[in-house]
């Protein structure tokens, strides 16, 4: 059995806290794509984490982590996360990595900041953690994939094929110093020994766990709105964010058995590019600091996350190209200061109304249609049966289900682990 839990809007969706929460039935999860560019919050009885590079399983002693090939791994960052696991209290966790994973370079680092700068005004609102030049020497075929760590010879040859143009690069495009070949053997041979013991086939892996049955849960990071194919492209990420790519950025060739697309009750965005139900000044600063377990934050780079309020045609949109079979809203406690609640319905695009999310240049010129649905003024967060809550929170639970249309079987209403309550869908 495959479940996958991703992102239905532009990522922090509460994704770690679902996945969490699926854990403890699963008895592998895997992270299939991105690298440490974005963070899952997780918050248990061991303390909280932001978990950026490690799947979410790594709490459970039961389960096998998995890093699959899809990931750009950010090897000293795997290790120092590991560790800061093992400092708190957390058992070492069962971890494989891919031995087809690619590995970040420092260089990818470099270049991502280097570019970001000379971007200046224009800059993506890169995190800066070289995850586009690491996608983007991936797909030219001068990334390195862990197996070749371990052929010297083979090492040595390919450096001497890729440095002489990122040194062109770097000294005559962004005046900066070129990079010696000693530096970079020596790091690409302190990788191996750190992520050797870890480095598995997982392809074989992955054939056995499903001879034998197993529960195998695929991790998404970012959301659908950050595919680089089906996003908002250029603001995208580098590598696809939908569930689909899950068996691709595993090596697990099967198909998936349910897609729990997440979405907050409000909508959150870091980075740039458009987002058109966004508010701003004291409005969505409220938002902000109410929203998540301590203000909407993000968990990687500390940014202040952009707000707005939910987006029926995003977030439509999110779960159809997810392929949504389940929509998990989060956040939902968050919304109880309100008397009403503002949701953007429809896009009106230069004078039209949309129902459907256009590409990016329409977007761009997007501006929300708003109806406002009854607040339940009340904090929700100690109710741990669906049916208690408030009639008019139930309302805005039906709305949402009823203008999605896909079915809402679980509600969080709160970062804890047991803050999610079981509902039925009036869709199945
Ligand atoms: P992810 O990347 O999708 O896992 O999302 P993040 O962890 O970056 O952001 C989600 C934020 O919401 C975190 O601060 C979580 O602790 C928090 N969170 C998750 N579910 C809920 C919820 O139902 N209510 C509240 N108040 N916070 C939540």
């Amino acid at each position: 059995m495959i479940k996958a839990v991703v992102g239905a809007n532009w990522g922090d969706e509460g994704k770690g806290k679902l996945t969490d929460v699926f854990a403890k039935e699963s008895d592998i999860v895997v992270r299939f794509q991105g690298g440490n560019n974005a963070g899952h919050t997780i918050i248990n009885d061991y303390g909280k984490f932001a978990l950026h590079m490690l799947p979410s399983g790594v709490f459970y002693d039961h389960i096998t982590n998995v890093i699959g090939n899809g990931v750009a791994l950010n090897i000293p960052a795997f290790i120092k996360e590991l560790n800061q696991l093992v400092e708190k209290g957390v058992p070492m966790p069962k971890l494989i990595v891919s031995d087809r994973a690619q590995i970040v370079m420092s260089y990818h680092i470099l270049f991502d900041k280097l570019e970001e700068e000379r971007l200046g005004k224009a800059q993506f609102g890169s995190t800066k953690s070289g995850i586009a030049p690491f996608y983007s020497d991936k797909y030219a075929k001068i990334g390195f994939q862990i197996s070749e760590l371990f052929d010297e010879q083979w090492v040595s040859d390919k450096l001497d094929r890729i440095l002489p143009a990122k040194n062109i690069l770097l000294e005559h495009l962004y005046h900066a110093e070129p990079l010696k070949k000693e530096d970079i053997y020596n790091e690409l041979m302190e990788y191996r020994n750190l992520i050797s013991p870890f480095v598995h086939d997982t392809v074989k892996f992955f054939q056995t766990s499903m001879d034998e049955n197993k529960q195998i849960l695929l991790e998404g990071q970012l959301g659908a709105l950050r595919d680089p194919d089906f996003g908002i492209y250029p603001y995208s990420t580098s590598s696809s964010t939908l569930a689909f790519y899950g068996p691709i950025g595993a090596g697990l060739p099967y198909s998936i058995d349910e897609v729990y697309a997440v979405t907050k009750a409000y909508s959150s965005s870091v980075g740039a590019g458009p987002f058109v139900s966004e508010i701003f000044g004291d409005v969505a600063q409220e938002l902000r600091l109410r929203g998540g377990d301590a203000g909407e934050f993000g968990a990687t780079t500390g940014r202040p996350r952009r707000m707005g309020w939910f987006d029926v045609v995003a977030t439509r949109y999110g779960c159809q190209v997810q392929g949504a079979t389940h929509l998990v809203l989060t956040n939902l406690d968050v919304l109880g200061y309100l008397n009403e609640i503002p949701v953007c319905v429809a896009y009106e695009t230069d004078g039209k109304r949309r129902d459907h999310f256009p590409n990016i240049t329409r977007l761009d010129h997007s501006k929300p249609i708003i109806e406002t649905l009854p607040g339940w003024n009340s904090d929700i967060s100690h109710i741990r049966n669906y049916d208690e809550l408030p009639e008019n929170c139930k309302h805005y639970v039906d709305e949402i289900e009823r203008m999605i249309n896909v079915p809402i079987t679980l509600v969080s209403n709160g970062p804890k682990r047991e803050q999610i309550l079981h509902r039925k869908s009036k869709l199945v």
